[in-house]
């Protein structure tokens, strides 16, 4: 299949980064999330881009081992962005990163790549690795990394939210995961909890607030897991993964219930 035919791949992330500036005016409390995403969704783009290129000289094979060394330099765009935006915590991770010879940092996107799904809190090596990870499976190139109980069909990665998707000429809806990694959607059963295969719906409890009509925390009682559902039939111009950002309240209620997000989503939430 040609590229040339479809759009570039900054195009997602260009309108990711729209949808999430337009969402920081008008929210107070989640400007902040919302501005750094816009920001990095850009950034993402031009190393897609950057990668996109790299790819169109000489194939990846899809194993970071392999493509790594190629990698380093244009994935190096996502810690300088971090580095003078991110908060202070982040921002102080992405400049030690950034001072680091090529064969740490490749060493540290490894462990990333190659960890257990427990593994899920390097913010950074994650926003680093999606404009890569997205090329793979845009071009059709198999990803290559271990996915023993790994979600994401397309890459082994974890979903970070969910949404309520209306199916066309239908009065129904599907629900779909979203990969943090590759940006992917996959279908799954309305009743069943991702992290643990739970079933029965009485384990499944969901919970929302009018405050966040398209908004809702769907949990599972047996692995106290809960993933953040975004409803498309309520808002077509929703982009869930950017969306999500705006109930970060939800998300804070839902840790004083005992939850653990089975992802932490753009915010490192
Ligand atoms: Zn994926
Ligand atoms: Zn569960």
């Amino acid at each position: 299949m040609s590229s040339e035919s479809k759009s570039p791949i900054s195009a997602a992330f260009r309108r990711a980064a729209e949808r999430a500036d337009a969402l920081a005016g008008s929210s107070n409390v989640a400007g902040e999330p919302l501005r750094f995403a816009a920001g990095l969704y850009r950034v993402q783009g031009e190393v897609a881009a950057a990668i996109q290129a790299l790819h169109a000289t000489r194939p990846l094979a899809g194993r970071l081992e392999a493509d790594g060394g190629r990698l380093v330099e244009p994935l190096r765009a996502v810690h300088r962005y971090a580095a003078e935006v991110a908060p202070p915590t982040l921002a102080e991770v992405a400049r030690e990163r950034l001072s680091e010879p090529p064969e740490v940092a490749q060493a540290r996107l490894s462990v990333y790549w190659n960890g257990t799904r427990d593994d899920r809190e390097d913010f950074l090596s994650r926003a680093a690795l999606r404009p890569y990870v997205e090329v793979l499976v845009r071009n059709k190139v198999p990803v290559d990394r271990p996915t023993a109980g790994r979600l994401c069909p397309h890459c082994g990665g974890q979903p970070w939210v969910a949404a309520r998707r209306p199916v066309p000429n239908s009065h129904g809806a599907q629900r779909v995961l979203l990969c943090a990694l590759c940006g992917s959607e996959w279908v799954v059963n309305r009743i069943l909890c991702p992290a643990c295969g739970e079933e029965d719906p009485d384990k499944l409890p969901a919970f929302n607030t009018e405050r966040y009509p398209t908004a809702r925390i769907e949990a599972c009682e047996t692995c106290r897991r809960y993933l953040k559902s975004i409803d498309l039939s309520l808002d077509g111009h929703a982009i869930p993964e950017v969306d999500d950002l705006v109930s970060l309240s939800l998300d804070l209620w839902a840790a004083d219930q005992g939850f653990a997000r089975i992802e932490p989503g753009l915010a490192g939430v």
